[in-house]
């Protein structure tokens, strides 16, 4: 370990995220390997550490025998300062090695704020920021991961974007860059064959014009490039690599356990949901895979709990067996089963009772929307009657604490739905009343709100955001309808939510935003430690661009769009449909009652989708 390391660890919080030395870790020999890998976490080592997807490419990309692929993640503010203090770039986990030293530096972008902390890693490794100033093949800079589907923004610093699923694709593009190093490629050849990859964007191949009141005129590709890039997904799940060995973190992390993922995609189609759109077409897991899975990697890394991932797990029909199976093997061993997510509609005490058979945890429910008009704008597809069934079960199960998400900002809402929320919850405390198997407990709801942020490839795409002056509106006059003491109100500020609003659907020219804030200091702008919306603001000002022009116009859905240069497989007539559903609050059916022809299931290749 590098001398001047041993000498500041001491002075830092958690000085073992940045050690490297974990259970599980894969080292190789430098020297053998034709190409090493950064895969660069921009944000620090406990979300890094969390995060599935990482932990799926870190194995698949070193599961070839010539590269070597190392993590490396943002590091906290007090090992930053004590770094540039001592001039230390940043560096690898496995080895040690400075960044720099690396043929690949690949980030792995799963949120927006995330942006400035991208370029701050670039800085710290010595790396140019902008692509145009790397004139090398070497190091080469990728991005991947669900903020891609609009990469616009990121475009100026990242050399390639790898859009959709990476499991098989960013090998593709490791066996080619290997070839390209052999062979002496000029960085350009190496580009332009990249871009003949599906699912690779190569920003630099596409030009961009804009009409005089700001929005985009034409995307022009040069020759030989896609006009659009189709994102990649991976068709078998069960045959598809996943880590049963992970890296056991020696420091506590978000998530301090083993992830196992159900399926992919969603069958429900909520109207503000990026995430239900950009991941069909749906693909499950068989119960066995996961059971044998699951157990493995128990086994593999001593963890006492296993999440069953998914965007709507209580979705998963074979939940109630695969439950049994893991079950079977993790009750005696006090490993624990762990639901992220829980729908009101098609909640079973059966499968809680399962579940919280070795820990008993509080329940989630996101319900959205404050009135059954609103959640129908929204495509929930619950009713205030699911919600309030869904209590009474919980309390005469023994619960006495629920916790329900809302948004403020929703399209179509109205200050009607706001009172709904807090009439919902006064009734749910009535269901308590009636229902609780023990009333000495006592019971505490707890209602969070956040507000709407519309996203790219989801039929929300064109909505105007509300102000953040309207937000607090909201949010004052749910406070001054929430009456009773059980019910405990959180909203989240909504300043973060204005930039992300921003940041989500920019364009190219929002880089020099990015590039601007970052020269101001800013980084790990997903932490309130380090947020400044001030900073934000000045760099908008600063940039001659506006910031609500992004953040609350609504756009026409015949206005070109800086993302319709990639193609996440759902149709934007669907998108349409579906926003004008919105807009007379009518429903349209999941996937499973019946198929909306999204388009999706093209990238099956023949298959269907398995809802
Ligand atoms: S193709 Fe049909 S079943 Fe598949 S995700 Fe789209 S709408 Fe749902």
């Amino acid at each position: 370990m590098d001398k001047r390391l041993k000498r500041i660890l001491p002075k830092v919080q958690k000085p073992s995220r940045y050690t490297g030395g974990e259970y599980n870790q894969i080292i190789k020999d430098k020297d053998s390997v034709d190409l090493r890998v950064a895969f660069c976490f921009p944000d620090t080592y406990e979300i890094g550490m969390s995060n599935l997807g990482m932990s799926i490419l870190y194995q698949t990309m070193n599961s070839l025998d010539f590269v070597w692929c190392e993590r490396a993640f943002a590091p906290w503010g007090d090992m930053y300062e004590e770094m540039k203090k001592e001039d230390i770039p940043l560096y690898a986990l496995e080895s040690g090695d400075e960044l720099k030293k690396f043929d690949v530096l690949a980030f792995s972008i799963g949120y927006e704020m995330a942006y400035t902390t991208v370029l701050d890693m670039l800085d710290m490794s010595g790396i140019p920021l902008r692509s145009e100033d790397r004139k090398d093949l070497l190091p080469i800079v990728f991005a991947g991961g669900s903020a891609c589907v609009n990469a616009e923004p990121m475009t100026p610093f990242i050399d390639i974007f790898l859009i959709g699923e990476g499991e098989e694709m960013d090998n593709d593009v490791l066996r080619l860059l290997r070839r390209a190093k052999q062979e002496g490629w000029s960085k350009d050849r190496f580009l332009e064959e990249a871009a003949k990859i599906q699912g690779v964007y190569v920003p630099s191949l596409y030009d961009v014009e804009y009409n005089e009141d700001g929005t985009v005129r034409s995307y022009t590709p040069r020759s030989g490039v896609p006009a659009r890039v189709l994102k990649r997904i991976v068709e078998d799940l069960d045959a598809s690599p996943y880590p049963v060995n992970p890296i056991v973190p020696s420091t506590e992390v978000v998530h301090d356990r083993v992830s196992l993922e159900l399926f992919r995609g969603c069958v429900r189609g909520c109207r503000f949901c990026q995430a239900g759109y950009i991941y069909r077409p749906i693909r499950s897991k068989k119960p066995d895979t996961l059971i044998r899975q699951g157990i493995e990697a128990i086994q593999n890394t001593g963890h006492e709990e296993i999440s069953l991932l998914s965007l709507s797990t209580s979705d998963y029909r074979p939940l109630s067996g695969l439950c049994d199976g893991l079950l079977e093997y993790c009750e005696s061993r006090s490993v624990g089963l762990a639901l992220p997510s829980l729908r009101a509609d098609n909640f079973s005490v059966e499968i809680m009772e399962k579940i919280q058979k070795v820990r008993k945890s509080g329940l989630t429910f996101a319900v959205e929307g404050g009135s059954q008009r609103l959640r129908d704008a929204i495509n929930k597809n619950v009713t205030e009657e699911d919600v309030l069934n869904t209590c009474a079960l919980a309390f005469s199960g023994g619960w006495n604490t629920v916790k329900l998400y809302y948004m403020l900002g929703l399209p179509t809402e109205t200050d009607e739905d706001i009172v709904g929320i807090a009439e919902m919850s006064e009734k749910i405390l009535h269901c308590w009343r009636v229902n609780a198997k023990n009333k000495n407990r006592g019971v505490r709801i707890t209602v969070s709100t956040s507000c709407f942020i519309p996203k790219p490839h989801s039929p929300f795409q064109w909505e105007a955001q509300i102000s953040q002056e309207e937000y607090l509106r909201r949010v004052n006059l749910l406070r001054s309808s929430i009456k009773a003491k059980n019910v405990v109100y959180n909203w989240h500020d909504a300043e973060t939510s204005v930039i992300e609003a921003a940041l989500s659907r920019g364009d190219r020219r929002m880089a020099d935003v990015i590039e601007e804030v970052f020269h101001n200091g800013g980084r790990l702008d997903a932490w309130t430690d380090y947020f400044r919306y001030d900073r934000w603001n000045r760099a908008f000002e600063k940039c001659g661009l506006d910031r609500d022009f992004y953040a609350s116009r609504e756009r026409q859905v015949t206005e070109i769009l800086p993302w319709d240069v990639i193609d996440v497989g759902v149709r934007k007539s669907l998108l349409i449909r579906e926003k004008e559903r919105a807009y007379r609050s009518e429903l349209s059916p999941d996937c499973r009652k019946s198929c909306s022809a999204c388009g999706a299931a093209a990238l099956l290749k023949g298959a269907k989708c398995d809802e």
